[in-house]
């Protein structure tokens, strides 16, 4: 029995894909397989292919194609990213594809008070900050850099793509994925101001103007560029529709008590990130899902894990309430219904569990 995609609210971890980019991809699964590298009518229809996709996802950004490279996600293009400089800085609040590849080579991975002082300071060749957090849906800033001249910057711009406008100005590279725009999982891309050379990801090929080798999947960057074309098209109404399923659901809290959201005020409509007083997010994640829901418990990438994530950590909350934190992922699939539903039965969980524990 298939399950029912509007009731799946973890739509920061991966969304569904949107029926109208399976379409289009589609032909390029069957009779359009060949190599895009290939000279032959088979080869020249995959080619075009990815270049039409190439050039919707650039629209998406706002740059212009030959800066976009297609990678095997924003994992590949953020560990690319960070593979290519000397001396990173490392914002505290970034995905583990940046915090752990920034650890591992032993960059100057920011505190808060680091991250503040870092404009003064500028001591590295590049500052990686995402856009949009993947936990709780923060929109950051830069830092102030200073008089002198900044190091580039990089942005993850993961959770941001289609979903919040995004500011070009403020990035020299920029990493996203199209399985959180409702594409498909495994690609994605980096983009790079200017197309300014960088030591190739992978070597073994002339693809991606030889940065990146490797055949390239063909009906996943078709996915990729519908699911931005889409996107583009409906930013507006995707972001309505979130901004209302939220706060629905944040109305049917309010009679609750020991609640706390760990949202900015300037926040993306698309994630909701709360912590309860007295139960375990994990509980809470299994509870819904038992309900016929899908959450998260902080970010789904390091669900399995019941430390408190670094970036929970960061915004210095007690461990009381870290333990209870819950994320909840709009999308373009849910309804209003299901949202109130959701947050109905979330706030009975999170009612019973306390009474069990008395
Ligand atoms: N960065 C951010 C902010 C993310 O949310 C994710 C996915 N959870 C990634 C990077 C990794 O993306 P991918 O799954 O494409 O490797």
């Amino acid at each position: 029995m298939p399950l029912d995609r509007s009731r799946y609210f973890d739509n920061a971890a991966t969304t569904p894909l949107d029926p109208r980019v399976v379409a289009e991809m589609l032909p390029y699964l069957e009779e359009d397989f060949g190599n895009a590298n290939s000279i032959h009518e088979w080869g020249r229809r995959a080619r075009e292919g990815v270049e039409l996709a190439r050039e919707r996802v650039a629209k998406l950004f706002g740059g212009s194609p030959d800066e976009i490279f297609f990678t095997s996600g924003a994992t590949e293009a953020n560990n690319w990213i960070l593979s290519s400089f000397k001396s990173v800085a490392v914002s505290p609040f970034e995905h583990s594809s940046v915090w752990e590849a920034g650890i591992a080579k032993g960059f100057d991975v920011l505190d808060n008070e680091g991250y503040r002082l870092y404009g003064p300071r500028q001591s590295t060749d590049l500052l990686s900050v995402m856009v949009v957090c993947n936990e709780s849906g923060a929109i950051l800033e830069l830092p102030e850099v200073g008089e002198t001249t900044p190091s580039r910057v990089h942005r993850d711009a993961t959770q941001a793509l289609g979903k919040v406008p995004l500011n070009l100005a403020d990035m020299d590279y920029a990493s996203a994925s199209a399985h959180k725009l409702y594409g498909p999982k495994g690609i994605g891309c980096l983009y790079v101001r200017d197309a300014r050379p960088l030591p190739p990801m992978l070597f073994g090929g002339e693809q991606e103007s030889g940065m990146r080798g490797g055949t390239l999947n063909v009906p996943a960057i078709v996915g990729f560029g519908a699911a931005c074309a889409i996107a583009l098209d409906q930013f507006e109404e995707d972001r309505a529709h979130a901004q209302e399923l939220r706060q629905a659901f944040v109305a049917k809290l309010q009679g609750t008590s020991d609640w706390k959201s760990n949202c900015h005020d300037n926040n993306s409509p698309f994630i909701l990130c709360l912590s309860f007083l007295g139960v375990q997010g994990e509980t809470l994640v299994v509870e819904m899902d038992a309900a016929g829901f899908a959450i998260s418990s902080g970010s789904a990438c390091s669900s399995h894990s019941s430390e408190p994530s670094h970036f929970l950590e960061s915004l210095g909350l007690p461990s009381r309430w870290s333990r209870g934190t819950v994320r909840i992922g709009f999308g373009r699939f849910n309804t209003l219904d299901q949202a109130e539903r959701l947050a109905t039965s979330l706030v009975s969980s999170v009612e019973s569990l306390r009474a069990l524990a008395k």
